[in-house]
């Protein structure tokens, strides 16, 4: 199979235009999102009505810019807060077979379209917690992922408590810190923050309409 559906047709086509070594296991997995996510979404809406068609780019791809920029570390441990529907937790678990992504939400109905979804395409490096972030005690991760959830003062101050103070433990892994996607000025939300965040225009790496003005913000830890 290499589509989707009938009506995800581009979905599988379009990622692999940016990524070029999934296995056989991610495309699979890949292709059923667009089905399992249109299923889904009639009956508990996690993606705007009007962009369920556009799923792999608005959504998937989104999410995968995150993978675009860094590698995870084998072993290593990342917390998407208020991941909703899954995004970009879901997607880039897919993408990272061997990190464990812990998904929150504080709306608990989010997380069971999530859950459902993992279990249908037999994702075993997810997991997923009924909380709001900044709820969470006693536990660290080596990365927070964040996409549209809160300005980055707060998200900021959510994300830090629950980040490793470590340095990076391989050549080519990220050193721990926050990733989150936001769109538009960002200049003063940043100002705000008290952060001095490394920003990626997305469209650096997608070159397509939906990408202006989205940007990637890692603030290392
Ligand atoms: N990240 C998803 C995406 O991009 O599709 C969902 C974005 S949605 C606009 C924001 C989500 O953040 C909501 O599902 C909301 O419940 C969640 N949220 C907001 N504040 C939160 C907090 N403090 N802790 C956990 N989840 C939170």
């Amino acid at each position: 199979m290499t589509q989707a559906n009938g009506r995800f047709p581009e979905g599988m086509s379009l990622l692999q235009q940016y990524f070029t070594d999934f296995t056989p296991a991610q495309i699979g997995q890949f292709e059923q999102l667009g089905p399992l996510y249109g299923e889904w979404n009639e009956k508990i809406n996690v993606i705007s009505r009007k962009d369920i068609d556009a799923l792999y780019e608005r959504h998937v791809l989104h999410s995968l810019s995150i993978a675009a920029v860094g590698n995870f570390a084998k072993g290593s441990t990342v917390i998407d807060i208020g991941t909703g529907g899954g995004f970009p937790g879901l997607p880039l678990a897919i993408f990272f077979p061997e990190v464990e992504f812990h998904l929150v939400d504080s709306i608990a109905k989010k997380l069971k379209v999530v859950e459902a979804i993992a279990q249908t395409i037999g994702l075993k490096n997810l997991s997923t917690q009924h909380t709001r972030a900044e709820e969470i005690k006693n536990r660290k991760f080596d990365f927070a992922v964040s996409r549209a959830v809160a300005p980055l003062k707060e998200l900021w101050s959510w994300s830090k408590p629950l980040i490793h103070n470590r340095p990076r433990i391989a050549e080519n892994e990220l050193a721990p810190g926050l990733l989150c996607l936001k769109g538009g000025d960002l200049a003063a939300e940043i100002q705000a923050s008290g952060t001095k965040p490394r920003q990626l225009p997305l469209t650096q790496l997608f070159p397509l309409p939906f990408f202006e003005e989205k940007f990637l913000i890692y603030v290392p830890r």
